[in-house]
């Protein structure tokens, strides 16, 4: 149960109005301020920048559980196929089913924050909220959420910051500025031997593309390195580099979601993607499952929520990343290769929501993995 705590009412015509607070002004933060800006919440967002300022981020907007739809702003293209590597190259066309579109997320989530505004919301900017700075905003809001990301400031208050870099994949990216105009339309993601992971280029447009890498479990390589290895091998090492950047991709729960009248969101409560490390999609829906636990009175049971609604996505892309990192790699790339063979599309497999099962029974119906595996 929830400890008691003071509630302060705003009054509009008579009604009570539950005052939250929001900390962080990303995909969490933002969809949460708009969604509790509809329902009615007087909300205040505090971001330590600018909204938009400091994208770490490939930019693909991977809509995989079909619950979000097209970005409302700064959509680049509709991705329509998605070029998978690993000993051999596999293209795949997109079908509705997955629905992924390249997005300048500056411009997108700038979006959000003015159509936050138009609602009401009350965007402070440049404010970062220190610990001090988060205790008085817990009293003086009904409920706080933590959308800042890792390590939250909420981890900072209860002392397991660290856990976040435990469990996280380890990233490293360039954005290049060259000829990508072969590109349009199409990511590429390629996994490779001696890491597990994989590395991938997102093209933006024409002329501009995110390529980056993503440990997933330690090794003693370094992603820099491997990056330069890389630009090499894809032709792109002359291509002028505008931005260097890292990152951690947090792909394990804290142990609690909900700290007294604080509930943490997106990466800040660890719900990114173990298979491809994408979280921006779990960062609004996780938002958005927060308001309405607000709304409903049911902050006890937001957790649940939560694993109602991703957590066998979660869970699955979890089990299909470790299954890929034990096996084989010629084993994947053939299991990989007889999903091309087949008629059905990529999306009717599930991979991306967390379909493990269908990898696996198509490795054992294939004989490429023993029947009575244990992962
Ligand atoms: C290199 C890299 C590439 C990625 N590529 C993709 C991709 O292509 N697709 C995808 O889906 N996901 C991708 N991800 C993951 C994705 O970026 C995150 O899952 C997503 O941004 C999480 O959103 P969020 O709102 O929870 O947190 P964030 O986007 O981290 O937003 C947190 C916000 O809180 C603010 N903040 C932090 N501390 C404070 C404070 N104390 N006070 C006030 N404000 C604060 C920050 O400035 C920031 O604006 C990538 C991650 C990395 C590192």
């Amino acid at each position: 149960m929830l400890k008691w705590r003071k509630k302060i009412f705003f009054y509009i015509g008579g009604l009570p109005m539950t005052k939250v607070a929001i900390i962080g002004g990303g995909p969490a933060g933002l969809t949460a301020a708009i969604e509790g800006a509809k329902k009615g919440f007087q909300v205040d967002l505090f971001e330590r920048y600018k909204v938009g300022d400091d994208i770490r981020c490939a930019e693909g907007f991977f809509d995989t559980l079909n619950l979000l739809g097209e970005p409302k702003y700064g959509v680049r293209f509709k991705v329509d196929q998605l070029e998978l590597e690993i000993e051999h190259l596999y293209t795949f066309p997109l079908d509705e089913k997955v629905n992924i579109w390249m997005i300048d997320r500056s411009e997108w989530q700038r979006g959000l924050a003015e159509e936050a505004k138009s609602l009401g919301v009350n965007v402070i900017e440049n404010s970062p909220i220190s610990k001090e700075k988060y205790e008085e905003l817990r009293k003086h809001y009904d409920w706080v959420i933590d959308s800042t990301g890792a390590p939250s400031v909420t981890s900072r208050v209860y002392g397991f910051s660290t856990f976040y870099k435990e469990n996280a994949g380890i990233t490293a990216q360039y954005t290049l500025h060259g000829d990508f105009s072969s590109w349009l339309g199409r990511l590429k993601a390629a996994l490779e031997e001696h890491y597990n992971g994989y590395y991938w280029i997102f093209p933006k447009s024409e002329q501009e593309a995110n390529i980056g890498i993503i440990f997933f479990t330690e090794n003693d390589l370094n992603p820099w390195q491997e990056l330069e290895r890389i630009l090499e091998k894809e032709g792109l090492s002359d291509y002028e580099r505008s931005r260097k950047l890292g990152g951690i991709c947090p792909v394990v729960r804290p142990k609690k979601l909900v700290y007294d009248n604080v509930l943490l969101t997106g990466d800040a409560a660890g719900l990114v993607s173990a298979l491809h490390g994408g979280g921006i999609d779990c960062a609004c829906i996780s938002g958005k499952i927060a308001i309405e636990c607000i709304e409903e009175n049911n902050v006890d049971e937001y957790e649940k929520h939560i694993d109602e609604v991703l957590g066998g996505r979660l869970k699955g892309e979890k089990r299909l990343a470790n299954l890929v990192w034990k096996l084989n790699r010629s084993i994947t790339d053939r299991v990989v290769k007889a999903v091309h063979q087949s008629e059905k599309p990529l999306g009717e497999y599930g991979f991306l929501n967390g379909n493990a099962d269908a990898f696996e029974k198509l490795g054992v119906l294939r004989g490429l993995i023993p029947a009575l595996w244990k992962h």
